[in-house]
C-alpha cells in the first residue's frame, strides 16, 4: 500500500474500493481534504497510513432478521452493525430503522460518529447500525416482535466494553426498550449494553433532549465567537423528530423566534414564531396523528406547504435536523439570498457537498453535525458511566455536562479551524477528531 499525499490519489484509491457507496465517499472526501495535510506533516501518521486504515470499518457484522407480521406471515429484513473505529473506546452509536438504510449509509455514519466522537473527548469509539425495516404503521407488537428478532442476532456482538448501540432515526424509546428488554432477558444482564433507555431502567436525565439542547448550545458558543446572541435570531429548522423539536424548545427558551419545522411531506411556516406550550403539545402528541405537523398548524394556524422545504424562508440560523443531503445546493443559494448568516448541522450531514460549497463562498458560518449535534452522544457517554458505577445523576449535573462538552468541543473547532477572519468549524472539527484517533493508533501499533 502505498502513501497518499494529496486528495485526489485518496479519492482513487477509495473509489475504486468501494465505487457503488456514494455516501461513504462522500463523507470520506469531506474528511480526507482536510486531513491529509495533517498527515503529510507528520512522520509517523504517514508511516502507519493513519487516515487510510481510519477509513476501513473494523467490522461489518451482517444479518437477517425474520419475524412474524399480525397476520403470522414471515417478514424478512436486513440488520446490519458496522463497527467502524473502536481505538478511544467501545464502539458507540445509534441504530437506524428505514426503508432506505444500506451499508453505504451506515458505513458513512458510523465513520462520522468515529470523529464525532472522540471531538466529545470521552472514551467512546465509533459505530452505527441499523436495519430496513421501517416502524412506520407498523402495529406496536409488530414492532416489538421485529425488535426482539433484531436484538436475537445483535446481542453477540455488542456489551457494555464492546459496543453500546443507541437510537437514531425511527428508533426511540419505544424501540429502545424492547431492544433492551431481549438483550437483558437472553444475557441475564442489567447493565450499560445500550442508551437512550428510560429513565426508570438506567436511562439518563437529559439523554432525550441532548442532541437537540446540545445544538442550541453550540450555536450560543457559535454566536458569541461572531460577537452576536441568540436572542431576537430568526431560525429554520427542518424535521420534527427529537432533535428539531428539542432543538426549537431550547432556542425559544433563549429568546430566539422559530419559524419552520417540516416532515418528509413539507413544511410548516409560522411567522409569529412557534410558543414552548407548541412545542410540547408536539412532544407529547408525537406518532398519534398521522400528520403531527398538520394537526399543530389546526391549532396555531400557520401555513402550510405541502412538499416544500423550509429553506425559502429569510432567516438568520439554519439548522437543518432531519436527514442526509436533505440541504443541497440551490436550497443554500436561497438561504444565502435571503440573508441567512449561521447554519448548524442537527442531522448527520444534511447538507450536501454543494450546500457546504455555497456556504463558503458566501463566507456563511458552517458547522458540520459531528461537531454540533454531538449532544446526543456525549449523553449517551454520561448514561455508561452512570451505568458502571449505578449511578443516577441529577438534570441540572447532566445539562451542565452538556453544556461543558458542547463549549470544549467549539473550542478545538476554533483552535484547530481558525482562519483569522474566519472560523473554518468543519476544518477544525475534522482536525481535531483526527488527531486524537490518529494519536491513539500510532500508540497502539500496527
Ligand atoms: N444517533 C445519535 C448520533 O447520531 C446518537 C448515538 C448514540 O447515542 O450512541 O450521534
Amino acid at each position: 500500500m502505498s502513501y497518499t499525499s494529496n486528495l485526489d490519489e485518496f479519492k482513487a484509491w477509495i473509489t475504486q474500493r468501494y465505487p457503488d457507496q456514494k455516501e461513504y465517499l462522500q463523507a470520506t472526501f469531506d474528511i480526507a481534504n482536510d486531513v491529509i495535510p495533517v498527515c503529510n506533516a507528520n512522520e509517523k501518521y504517514k508511516q502507519w497510513e493513519v487516515f487510510k486504515r481510519l477509513c476501513e470499518p473494523e467490522r461489518i457484522i451482517q444479518f437477517s432478521v425474520a419475524w412474524l407480521n399480525d397476520n403470522h406471515e414471515v417478514e424478512i429484513n436486513k440488520g446490519w452493525r458496522v463497527q467502524h473505529c473502536g481505538l478511544i473506546g467501545p464502539f458507540k452509536g445509534g441504530l437506524r430503522f428505514h426503508p432506505t438504510v444500506n451499508e453505504s449509509i451506515l458505513k458513512f455514519l458510523a465513520f462520522e460518529q468515529s470523529f464525532k466522537n472522540a471531538l466529545t473527548g470521552l472514551p467512546i469509539g465509533g459505530a452505527k447500525g441499523g436495519s430496513d425495516f421501517n416502524p412506520k404503521g407498523r402495529s406496536d407488537y409488530e414492532v416489538m416482535r421485529f425488535c426482539q428478532a433484531f436484538m436475537q442476532e445483535l446481542q453477540r456482538h455488542i456489551g457494555p466494553y464492546t459496543d453500546v448501540p443507541a437510537g437514531d432515526i425511527n428508533v426511540g424509546s419505544r424501540e429502545i426498550g424492547y431492544l433492551y428488554g431481549e438483550y437483558r432477558k437472553i444475557n441475564n444482564r442489567f447493565g450499560g449494553a445500550i442508551t437512550g433507555k428510560d429513565i426508570e431502567f438506567g436511562g439518563s436525565y437529559v439523554r432525550t433532549e441532548a442532541t437537540g439542547f446540545g445544538l442550541i448550545y453550540f450555536l450560543d458558543d457559535v454566536l458569541k465567537q461572531a460577537n452576536t446572541d441568540i436572542s431576537g435570531k430568526r431560525i429554520a429548522i427542518s424535521g420534527a423528530g427529537n432533535v428539531a423539536l428539542h432543538a426549537a424548545l431550547k432556542a425559544i427558551q433563549f429568546g430566539a423566534k422559530v419559524i419552520t419545522l417540516s416532515n418528509s411531506r413539507g413544511t410548516l411556516f409560522y411567522e409569529k414564531g412557534f410558543t414552548e406550550e407548541d412545542l410540547h403539545w408536539v412532544i407529547n402528541h408525537k406518532g398519534k396523528p398521522d400528520n403531527i405537523l398538520l394537526s399543530l398548524n389546526e391549532r396555531i394556524n400557520g401555513v402550510w406547504e405541502a412538499d416544500t422545504k423550509p429553506w425559502s424562508a429569510a432567516v438568520d440560523v439554519a439548522l437543518p435536523c432531519a436527514t442526509q443531503n436533505e440541504l443541497i445546493g440551490e436550497d443554500a443559494r436561497s438561504l444565502v439570498k435571503n440573508g441567512c448568516k449561521f447554519v448548524l448541522e442537527g442531522a448527520n450531514m444534511p447538507c450536501n457537498e454543494a450546500a457546504q460549497k455555497a456556504f463558503k463562498e458566501a463566507k456563511i458560518t458552517f458547522v458540520p453535525g459531528k461537531a454540533s449535534n454531538a449532544g446526543g452522544v456525549a449523553l449517551s457517554g454520561l448514561e455508561m458511566s452512570q451505568n458502571a458505577t449505578f449511578h443516577k445523576a441529577t438534570y441540572e449535573s447532566m445539562d451542565a455536562s452538556l453544556k461543558e462538552i458542547m463549549e470544549n468541543i467549539h473550542l478545538q473547532c476554533v483552535q484547530e479551524g481558525n482562519e483569522g477572519d474566519f472560523i473554518n468549524y468543519t476544518k477544525g472539527a475534522n482536525i481535531a477528531a483526527f488527531r486524537r484517533l490518529a494519536d491513539a493508533m500510532v500508540s497502539q501499533g500496527i
